[in-house]
């Protein structure tokens, strides 16, 4: 029988809805307590390892998780699933994805209503991720996020929806699989990117979202002896408003290292602007163009890269592609 180390981390697939219709968290996490939901089947180990919100979730515990993952490979585990808030799950797992040698199945799930709901989504959702991580099917395809019976990859998914059950998605690619009758099938493969097995986490690296108008005032106020890195959310294919140069060119005389990405929801970021401020501007001035990534994603791989002690044209090359 197949080993499934169930790793709680806290989140709405933890809470319950009180009288007044609040959700709040619960000491004991409800799902956790389910622990024959796969009785004969699996043998499942839980781990209660956190019981936070997502939005208090930081690179700290999702060292703390990959560490937890490390641990239980050596215990002989085949499979693991990670129970998660739904608001940075995708940061999470995608941070996973890219510190684990991906030797055994990993898949984070949440839920998007209380455990106490009606329709609650999250013990639907933990059991199909078990599922999952249980298929032999599921080697060597990075770490995956199983909500309402589909499957994607960390790197790419994303939430979408404020609410709905069907809030995670993954633009231009679409999901890699489906859950059907409890097994998954797969219709795409991931290409393999290569992980870094970091022992600690960098602060200060940030996020900027390019907007029309912008100016100078946010870079200026990041061009600090701190500061790490920035991701910028670049306007369409890659762009930015032209009064935002010289502060750009401050940051890169500092040595900050900046990584440029599409605010766009579909496509990737490209070079292909020949004007004041495009993208063709940017990438000679230094900004590294980071295809694919959402946001909030490329800064976990900035993130991660800085803390595996990339510099210069080994982070450059780190960010600059997808696949290697
Ligand atoms: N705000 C919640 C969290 O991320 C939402 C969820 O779990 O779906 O913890």
């Amino acid at each position: 029988m197949k080993k499934i180390l169930a790793i709680h981390t806290g989140g709405t697939i933890s809470m319950s809805q009180n009288e007044k219709g609040e959700v709040v968290p619960n000491a004991e996490n409800p799902i956790a307590q389910q622990e024959t939901i796969m009785e004969g089947r699996v043998e499942l180990i839980t781990d209660e390892l956190f019981n936070l919100p997502s939005p208090h979730m930081t690179p700290v515990e999702m060292l703390k998780i990959k560490q937890r993952i490390n641990q239980g490979e050596k215990e002989g585990i085949d499979g693991v699933v990670i129970t998660h808030g739904t608001d940075t799950l995708e940061e999470t797992a995608y941070f996973l994805d890219l510190t684990l040698p991906s030797t055994i199945p990993v898949v984070v799930t949440g839920a998007m209503r209380s455990s106490n709901e009606v329709g609650s989504d999250g013990l639907y959702n933990f059991q199909t991720a078990i599922e999952v991580a249980a298929d032999d099917a599921s080697r060597g395809n990075g770490v995956m996020v199983v909500m309402n019976d589909e499957i994607h990859t960390a790197r790419y998914v994303t939430k979408t929806h404020t609410t709905n059950v069907a809030t995670f998605r993954t633009p231009t690619f679409g999901p890699i699989g489906l859950v059907a009758k409890g097994h998954p099938i797969y219709f795409q493969q991931l290409i393999r990117e290569d992980t870094c097995d970091i022992d600690h986490v960098v602060d200060h690296v940030y996020l900027l979202k390019a907007y029309a108008g912008m100016d100078a005032s946010l870079f200026d106020a990041l061009n600090n002896d701190q500061t790490a890195g920035i991701v910028i959310e670049g306007l369409g294919a890659g762009n930015l408003p032209p009064v935002t140069l010289p502060a750009v060119q401050r940051l890169l005389d500092h040595h900050i290292p900046l990584v440029l990405v599409s605010r766009c929801y579909n496509g990737v970021a490209e070079d292909i602007y020949d004007y004041q401020g495009g993208g063709i501007e940017l990438r000679k001035m230094g900004l590294m163009l980071c295809q694919g990534l959402n946001g909030q994603k490329a800064r976990i791989k900035l993130l991660v890269g800085l803390s595996a002690g990339l510099q210069g044209e080994r982070l450059t090359e780190y960010l600059s592609t997808a696949v290697s």
